[in-house]
């Protein structure tokens, strides 16, 4: 049995039915049917390899550290949760990931404020640390440390790290620490309570250890860090690696070899993958095309994690990249592929002041028309993005939330699901029901209802081939359409559909007033990645 367990909750140890995207249904409160159902469509339950309850796939992040902990010489595996109990006697440690714990990440916020309930997502991670197994853990004197993504949570619930008894939390890349940290915990030393690591201590290409088993949907990272510098984005501060071909080949082999035929390509901006300085902004095609040869070598249909639009546009005005990359991409295993693309406003005003690099190289008061030619593009060349945008920042105006809106009537009959992220107070999280505690202004609900009614739409014609590389595609397809009609019953019974256009002329009246009560607990953090 295992020494140092790494694990995380039910709907981040899923492969989402092979279907990244689906995975974001966590992130919802369990309305309109019951919770078990949720976790069904959304986060199934991740297969073993063997009896300890190895799984199958584990989020990559977790598998980076499993990877680094073994070359150490520890006695460590990721364990699905739900095989925790055979562990209890052998475990000294146990390390938790996750990329939302509290539900404060975007867009859980969003969606249990607006609806005042907590969201599946960390109703799960509730379930798993005070589940017999982690309790009896934590009484024989396991030591519990959590990282991942959403380790800044534990900084506004520190009353939950004291009832959990979570003894220390890592924010920042631990391949460097978690080896030292580790052994600390193993001969009983004291734990610091928060590790907050640096940019400068973030490791570097040749200290990135390659995962020893495979990861979930085949996602392998090609790069770390990002060059374009937005002000509410933690992945920024840290130094820009590009992964060399050879470890990548190595990585998605790996997954192959137990059976994950497909493959994410991970970056906060795939396009730029072996862009060159001074900017690192402008897209390298020979690097580009030689990736996605390579990925396509190996596997069957590949998505890209993240991409930005301005990479997008210029790619494709300088030499037609896009073309070319869907070329290798669109073959007979798929006819088109997904990404995460950040929108994140309409205005340019406010684009100037929170991404001033996103739309580089071109300027950010060209910002809404490059996201219009870009979902051309996409269009063209098979794509169906997940798009975000984030409202709700301290420098907002209503003039900015106005531009947005008109830019998601722009959008109307582009076929990708608009996510509208509300930033949420920092300090607000400290309550245990903030949710409740948070409003939006009519101006907000009015563009989350229009990027509600876009999404409806949109998400029927998505689903049309959403499933085309599945044999139970046909079988599960009613059951999606089902829940997106449900919705749409329920958003029409609640006066929630906003057609486009439907703002001119209204009036709205709480903006100034909310935004003034929140003004005292606004915190300037960067949360959204
Ligand atoms: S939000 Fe996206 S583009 Fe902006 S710094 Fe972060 S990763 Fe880069």
């Amino acid at each position: 049995m295992v020494e140092v367990v790494l694990t995380t909750d039910r709907t981040m140890m899923s492969n989402h039915h092979h279907k990244e995207f689906l995975g974001f249904g966590t992130t919802g409160p369990p309305l309109l049917f019951p919770e078990k159902f949720w976790l069904y469509f959304f986060a199934p339950k991740m297969k073993v390899i063997d009896k300890d309850g190895r799984p199958k796939e584990a989020p990559y992040g977790l598998r980076k550290i499993e990877a680094k902990l073994i070359e150490e010489g520890f006695d460590a595996a990721i364990i699905e949760p739900d095989h925790l109990r055979k562990h209890v006697k052998s475990a000294k440690v146990l390390l938790l990931s996750h990329h939302d714990y509290f539900g404060f990440g975007p867009p859980s916020s969003t969606f249990a404020s607006l609806f005042k309930m907590e969201t599946v997502n960390a109703r799960s991670f509730a379930r798993l640390i005070e589940s017999p197994p982690v309790r009896e853990m934590k009484r024989r004197g396991v030591k519990i440390i959590a990282g991942g993504p959403a380790a800044w949570h534990w900084k506004y619930r520190e009353d939950k790290m004291v009832e959990w008894g979570v003894d220390t939390i890592v924010d920042g890349e631990g391949e460097l620490i978690i080896g030292e940290l580790v052994k600390k915990a193993m001969q009983g030393e004291k734990l610091p309570r928060f590790i907050d690591l640096k940019p400068s201590q973030s490791p570097s290409l040749d200290e990135i250890p390659l995962i020893k088993y495979p990861s979930v949907n085949g996602l392998v990272e090609v790069m770390r860090g990002c060059p374009r510098g937005c002000k509410f984005c933690s992945v920024t501060l840290r130094p820009l690696r590009f992964i060399p071909f050879d470890k990548i080949e190595k990585e998605i082999k790996l997954n192959v070899k137990y059976g994950v035929k497909d493959a994410i390509i991970h970056s906060e901006d795939v396009l730029l993958y072996g862009a060159k300085p001074p900017g690192y902004i402008i897209p390298n095609e020979e690097k580009l095309i030689k990736l996605h040869k390579l990925f396509k070598k190996h596997v069957r249909r590949v998505v890209w994690a993240h991409a930005s639009l301005a990479a997008m546009v210029k790619g494709q005005r300088d030499s037609k990249l896009m073309d070319t990359l869907a070329e290798i991409i669109i073959d007979e295993n798929q006819s088109w592929w997904g990404a995460e693309i950040g929108i994140e406003t309409g205005s340019p005003r406010l684009a100037k002041i929170i991404m001033p690099q996103k739309a580089k190289p071109f300027s950010a008061d060209e910002w809404p028309e490059i996201v219009i030619e870009g979902a051309g593009i996409m269009e063209d060349v098979g794509m169906q993005p997940a798009m975000t945008l984030i409202a709700g920042l301290p420098e907002e105006k209503e003039e900015d939330i106005i531009k947005t809106l008109e830019l998601v009537d722009e959008l109307w009959d582009f076929k990708a699901i608009i996510m509208p992220m509300f930033f949420v107070p920092m300090g607000l999280l400290k309550d245990k029901d903030w949710f409740k505690a948070y409003e939006l202004s009519d101006l907000h609900m009015e563009l989350l209802k229009r990027c509600l009614t876009h999404g409806i739409r949109q998400g029927k014609r998505i689903l049309q081939n959403y499933f085309e590389d599945r044999w139970y595609g046909p079988l599960v397809m009613p059951f999606y359409r089902f829940f997106i009609d449900r919705i749409e019953i329920a958003a029409r019974k609640r006066g929630y559909i906003s057609e486009p256009g439907s703002h001119r002329g209204k009036k709205y009246e709480n903006f100034n007033e909310i935004k003034e009560i929140k003004g005292e607990h606004i915190e300037w953090d960067k949360t959204c990645r």
